[in-house]
C-alpha cells in the first residue's frame, strides 16, 4: 500500500467518544425537525446544521443560507482550504428534506429520534439525514483538529430532493452558481456499504442513475347510458393498453457501470446467482439466465427501463358509460434514453391512436411531449475520488470490494451531472440489503452503521483533501 494509505490505516481507530456524542446529537436534531414538503421546514433543518458549524468555529460568511422562499433555504457551508490553492473545490451535496411520514402508519413517532434494539428510528434516518450528519460532524472534527485541506470543501444541504417545487441543488446551480463551483461532486444520498445480515459485503459507488418520468394515459369516450353498452368503452380501452404494458417489459440493456457492477457481484454471491449473472453478461446474453435473473425486482431494475401503472381513475357514475379513464405510468429510464423516447415507445406499444400518452412533470403540469432529458453517460472513475476511497475502504472494511453501481432511483446528482460536474454517490453508511426502509414506515438505521459512517467521512475527507 502507498505511504498515505498506511497513514489512513493507522489513523482508523473507533470513533472517539466526543465525536460519537456530537454526531448523535446532530443526527437527533436533524431528525426532530420536520422537513416534509407539505408542512415542514427545510430552513429549520439548515439552521440546525448552521448553528452546529457556527459553534465549531466556522465563519458566518462561510455558512450561506440561500433559497427561493422562507421555508426552502439551503445551507452552503465552505471548509476553507489552503489560501494559495489553485485546485477547484470538492462539492458534497446532501438533501435535508424528507418524504412525508404519517404518524398513523408508523409504530413510532417519525419525528422523534429513538434508539432501540441497536437501531436509530425516525423519518430520514436512512434517507438521508444520517448521511448529512456524518459529513457535518466530520467538518467539525477536522476543524477542531486544525486541519487545512489542499482546497475548499463545500457542503450544500438542500431542499426538495424528494418532491416539491424548490429543488435546492437545481436552484443553487441556477441562482448561486459561484457557491457550487467544483471539480467533482460527492452525493452520499446513494452508494455506501451493502450489508448482508449485518456483515459488510461491498462498498458501492453510484456512478450513474436512472431518469424518472411519469406519463398520463387517457382514454376518452362520448359516454352514454350504461343500459346500452357499446364496444367502445374508455375503461376497457385503457385496460387493454395496461395489459400490453404488463406483458411487454423493456429490453434488457447493460452499460459500462452495470457490467462492472454485475461482474464484481458475481465474485461475491452464491454459485447459482453467479452463474445467472455470467449468463446475463454473456454476449449475446443467455435468455434462460436472464429470465431467472430478472425475477428479483432489484435485479430486473438494474438491467432494463421499467414502466409500471401506479394510479388509476375512471368513470363518473355507476349507471353511465365512462367518459374518461386515466392511469399514471411511472417509468425509470436507463441512462442513454430520454423521457420523450420512452413516451414514443409507449405509444408504439399501445398502438391505439385514440389513447393519449402525456408527460407529467415533477410539479404536476401535463404536456403533450416529454423533455429530451436523459441521464448522461457515467463519468470516468476519477483517481482523485477513487484512490482515497479504496484506501479508506481497505482500512475500515479490509475484505470488501469497491463497486461502481447504477442507482435505480434518481438523485440530485442528475442536476450536477447536467451542469458538467462529474458526480459520485459515496457514503460509509451500511444498510442491510433486505432492510431498505427509505420512504417507508418505521425507517431506521443500525446504530453502529451510523457511527462507522461518521468515521468513514472523516477519514475520506482527510484522504481527499491531502
Ligand atoms: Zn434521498
Amino acid at each position: 500500500m502507498f505511504v498515505c494509505g498506511a497513514a489512513v490505516a493507522q489513523s482508523a481507530p473507533q470513533l472517539p467518544e466526543q465525536d460519537r456524542a456530537l454526531s448523535r446529537e446532530i443526527f437527533k436534531q436533524l431528525i426532530e425537525v420536520n422537513s416534509e414538503d407539505s408542512d415542514g421546514s427545510v430552513t429549520a433543518a439548515a439552521v440546525v446544521a448552521r448553528n452546529q458549524l457556527l459553534k465549531a468555529g466556522f465563519a458566518a460568511e462561510d455558512l450561506v443560507l440561500a433559497g427561493p422562499n422562507e421555508r426552502k433555504q439551503d445551507l452552503v457551508a465552505r471548509y476553507r482550504g489552503a489560501a494559495d490553492s489553485k485546485l477547484k473545490p470538492i462539492l458534497i451535496i446532501g438533501h435535508i428534506d424528507v418524504v412525508e411520514a404519517r404518524r398513523a402508519d408508523w409504530t413510532v413517532d417519525p419525528f422523534v429520534f429513538l434508539e432501540k434494539d441497536g437501531y436509530f428510528y425516525g423519518r430520514g434516518t436512512q434517507d438521508m439525514k444520517g448521511a448529512d450528519a456524518t459529513v457535518i460532524e466530520s467538518f467539525i472534527r477536522l476543524k477542531r483538529e486544525g486541519w487545512v485541506p489542499k482546497r475548499d470543501i463545500v457542503l450544500a444541504l438542500t431542499a426538495d430532493e424528494e418532491g416539491g417545487k424548490s429543488n435546492g441543488v437545481d436552484w443553487l446551480l441556477k441562482n448561486r452558481p459561484e457557491l457550487m463551483q467544483a471539480e467533482f461532486v460527492l452525493n452520499p444520498d446513494s452508494g455506501g456499504v451493502e450489508l448482508r445480515g449485518g456483515k459488510a459485503t461491498a462498498m458501492g459507488v453510484e456512478a450513474t442513475e436512472k431518469t424518472y418520468a411519469d406519463f398520463r394515459l387517457t382514454a376518452t369516450n362520448r359516454g352514454g347510458h350504461s343500459s346500452l353498452p357499446r364496444p367502445d368503452n374508455a375503461i376497457y380501452e385503457l385496460m387493454h393498453a395496461l395489459d400490453k404494458l404488463e406483458a411487454t417489459p423493456f429490453p434488457v440493456e447493460l452499460n459500462d457501470v452495470t457490467r462492472a457492477e454485475l461482474a464484481e457481484e458475481a465474485k461475491i454471491t452464491t454459485p447459482e446467482r453467479a452463474a445467472a449473472i455470467r449468463g446475463v453478461l454473456a454476449v449475446p446474453p443467455d435468455a434462460k439466465a436472464v429470465a431467472e435473473f430478472v425475477k428479483v425486482p432489484t435485479d430486473n431494475a438494474l438491467v432494463r427501463t421499467t414502466c409500471v401503472a401506479t394510479l388509476l381513475s375512471a368513470g363518473h357514475a355507476p349507471n353511465a358509460l365512462p367518459a374518461m379513464a386515466t392511469a399514471n405510468v411511472n417509468c425509470r429510464i436507463l441512462p442513454g434514453h430520454s423521457q420523450e423516447q420512452v413516451r414514443q415507445q409507449l405509444i408504439a406499444l399501445f398502438a391505439d391512436p385514440k389513447l393519449t400518452v402525456e408527460y407529467v412533470a415533477d410539479d404536476g403540469t401535463v404536456s403533450a411531449d416529454a423533455p429530451n432529458r436523459q441521464s448522461l453517460p457515467p463519468p470516468p472513475p476519477l483517481p482523485a475520488v477513487f484512490v482515497p476511497l479504496r484506501e479508506v475502504t481497505a482500512a475500515m472494511w479490509p475484505e470488501i470490494p469497491v463497486i461502481p453501481t447504477m442507482e435505480a432511483g434518481a438523485s440530485d446528482s442528475i442536476y450536477t451531472m447536467a451542469a458538467g460536474l462529474p458526480s459520485y454517490g459515496v457514503s460509509g453508511i451500511g444498510v442491510d440489503f433486505d432492510d431498505v426502509r427509505a420512504h417507508g414506515r418505521d425507517e431506521r438505521l443500525r446504530v453502529e452503521s451510523f457511527y462507522k459512517g461518521v468515521e468513514f467521512y472523516y477519514l475520506y475527507l482527510k484522504a481527499l483533501g491531502m
